[in-house]
């Protein structure tokens, strides 16, 4: 599948999975030395491979029929970051438990041992307006070491190696962001994972289920 195509099936694949309401959120694959990205405010019902703009891993558009993401400097750092590498999807969404707990803490509690995923607590990017240079800038600085992050009041970025698998990544960080809300909303205190039994987790997913 080209890597347009793919953005297509990525978009549809957020809608069908509750992870954004009408146009927000947005999408990106790594192809080479290009970077395939959605159009800015387009009905996701709507795209097809043809519109999705092809730009250079500077952010030139190379073949864009139309406006890209108004978070294409986000998609580009993310693309750029040292250990970047080919063929890695960028997906923002505004789900709806990522985005309420952005608002009440900095970094999400280990409440679920999927933080391994993530690298381990997933951080909350500080708060700057949609489609900035600072806003690309404070995410790219929550990343470290991690590869999702959520932006305060705005929803949640991750990075996923490759196509396949891009979405359950999505899934499950929502999933961890429900469980830590849903926890923090009893008033109790939530038991938490440490680091270590986080890496020990990150080990056991690396060759969990059907061998390759
Ligand atoms: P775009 O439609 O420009 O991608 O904007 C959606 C969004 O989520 C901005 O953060
Ligand atoms: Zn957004």
């Amino acid at each position: 599948m080209s890597a347009r195509a793919a953005v297509v099936d990525l978009c549809r694949g957020l809608v069908a999975r509750g992870l954004v309401v009408g146009t927000a959120g947005n999408v990106s694959v790594r192809d080479g030395d290009t970077i395939a990205v959605s159009p800015s405010g387009v009905d996701y019902a709507s795209l097809t491979p043809e519109v999705i703009g092809l730009h250079a891993l500077d952010g030139t558009a190379i073949d864009a029929p139309l406006r890209p993401t108004s978070e294409l400097a986000l998609h580009v750092l993310l693309h750029t970051r040292e250990g970047a590498r080919d063929g890695e999807v960028v997906l923002h969404t505004h789900a709806p438990a990522s985005t309420a707990l952005s608002t009440v803490v900095g970094e999400v509690p280990l409440t679920h041992y999927y933080a391994a995923f993530f690298g381990g607590a997933v951080r909350v990017a500080p708060y700057a307006t949609f489609g900035t240079p600072e806003l690309a800038a404070h995410v790219l600085g929550a990343m470290a070491g991690r590869t999702a992050a959520l932006m305060a009041n705005h929803g949640a970025v991750l990075v996923a190696p490759a196509v396949e698998g891009a979405l359950d990544r999505a899934g499950y960080l929502e999933y961890v962001c429900d469980v830590a809300l849903r926890a923090l909303s009893t008033g109790l205190p939530p038991r938490t994972l440490d680091a270590a039994e986080i890496a020990r987790v990150a080990r056991a997913l690396d060759g969990h289920g059907q061998p390759r």
